[in-house]
């Protein structure tokens, strides 16, 4: 087993998910209205959406459902993008900023909705999301973000340094803000949920199936799999996120994939339980390399950060960093034993937001989300659905924009461990 197989296999959510389905390989040439390329939180919640509205659809996974990020991230249904309202308006064209907002703002709603009406169990929590600030500067950061999100009709609420260390249990960091919107879940499950969801709406999806190569046939796409079966249809979706291989020319190119990973203990004794995030929320803070925490439905804490600054790949053996961390933040964790670890890749983009894009006629790709990605793939799923069903979609369809120098990204994302953990040093 490599370290991304080991990524995927040994993670907590391993232990405790529900609702999978065995999915056969595609072994014999198959026709859709849409073909999708894979099976993560954006193809299967494309997937879902587009076979409600009648369309029949493939989807095509490499490995397994949720193999990529979605069957290993944080759990953390985490509202808002990592820029600011007022970034967001001046990114796109006059109009088109308020309705990236609207979309922004009902992104959780969306996930839970998809939770309730298709009945998947995955262990949803709808609890704030808390962002703790570090450093005089963090404070600032709060500050700003509460002003900007607040403006736009947020929930958020500034919290100061005793209201803080009340719910977090800890005074690690000094203030930050909450965020209402926000909430927790399993995300295995929910993505075995979405994908038990999308099947039964009618949407055939094989696993096991990576996608070599993409063809032209008229007016159609026709994607050749790995024994050389083929799916032809008029729309293709690539929905592959920071596991984008060279399926598509460029695309890889679009996004910087970059190591997170995770550290679970075993079940926290009630007496510590009571005293760590004693209101449920879920939280990252405002260092540079930051971390992100919460106890899930087992009574674990759960931790995750960045990976190894000398290697961009999950580099399975070594979360100590973040048990230390863990420690340091919450002290009442010294003696506590820790049970799993795993890790995976998420997408960064030039431009820090998710991103909509037109490879061709009637093709397109969804992807980074900047290690947000449980509401804003699911949303972004949705758009793509709906730009394929003939709708105006709140997102821009964007051109391919590669990284400059890509092929030396590994190195830049050290450059960029080191420079932040320094800075982060001195706030
Ligand atoms: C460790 C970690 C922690 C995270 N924590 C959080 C969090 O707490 N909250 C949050 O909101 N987000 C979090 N994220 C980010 C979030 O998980 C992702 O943004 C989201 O899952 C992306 O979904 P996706 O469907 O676009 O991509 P993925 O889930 O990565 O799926 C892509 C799929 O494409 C398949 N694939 C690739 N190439 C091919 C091919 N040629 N043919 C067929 N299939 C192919 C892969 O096998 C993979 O299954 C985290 C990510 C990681 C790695």
């Amino acid at each position: 087993m490599d370290d991304e197989e080991r990524g995927f296999r040994q993670s907590l959510w391993q232990k405790t998910a529900v609702g999978n389905s065995p999915y056969p390989a595609l072994i014999s040439d198959a026709t859709a209205e849409v073909v999708i390329i894979g099976g993560g939180f954006t193809g299967l919640s494309a997937a879902l959406h587009l076979s409600e509205q009648g369309k029949s659809v493939v989807v095509m996974e490499a490995n397994e459902i949720a193999w990529g990020a979605s069957g290993r991230n944080g759990g953390q249904v985490n509202p808002g993008w990592k820029i600011l309202p007022a970034e967001i308006e001046a990114n796109y064209e006059a109009g088109r900023g308020t309705r990236v907002l609207d979309l922004i703002h009902g992104a959780c709603d969306l996930v839970f909705d998809l939770i309730e009406r298709h009945k998947i169990e995955c262990a949803p929590r709808r609890a704030p999301f808390f962002r703790a600030a570090y450093g005089e500067s963090g404070k600032k950061e709060v500050d700003e973000w509460v002003r900007q999100w607040g403006a736009v009709g947020a929930p958020v609420t500034l919290k100061d340094d005793t209201q803080t260390h009340g719910l977090m249990g800890s005074t690690f960091f000094h203030g930050g803000f909450e965020d209402a919107r926000g909430g927790s879940l399993q995300p295995l499950s929910y993505a075995h949920g979405l994908a038990g969801a999308a099947e039964k709406a009618g949407a055939k999806i094989f696993t096991n199936s990576r996608a070599r190569r993409i063809e032209r046939n008229g007016n159609d796409w026709v994607v050749v799999g790995e024994n050389g079966a083929k799916v032809q249809a008029q729309y293709l979706l690539v929905a592959t996120n920071g596991y984008t291989d060279d399926l598509w020319p460029g695309l890889k190119k679009q996004i910087v994939p970059v190591a997170s990973l995770q550290a679970a203990t075993k079940p926290l004794p009630k007496e510590i339980l009571a005293t760590l995030l004693p209101g449920g929320h879920h939280l990252s803070d405002t260092r540079a390399v930051m971390i992100y925490c919460r106890i899930d439905e087992t009574g674990r804490f759960q931790i995750g950060g960045r990976g190894s600054a000398f290697s961009p790949t999950v580099q399975q053996a070594d979360t100590r960093h973040l048990q230390t961390e863990a420690i340091r933040i919450f002290p009442q964790l010294e003696n506590i034993e820790w049970e799993f670890e795993w890790g995976g890749l998420v997408a960064m983009t030039k431009n820090h937001r998710p991103n909509l894009i037109e490879l061709s006629d009637n093709a397109y790709a969804g992807m980074g989300y900047d290690g947000r990605g449980i509401a804003m793939a699911t949303t972004l799923g949705k758009q793509l659905a709906e730009l394929v069903g003939g709708e105006d979609v709140a997102l821009p369809r964007e051109r391919l924009s590669p990284f400059a120098l890509h092929e030396f990204r590994n190195l830049g994302v050290t450059w960029h461990m080191i420079t932040a953990g320094l800075k982060d040093r001195f706030k």
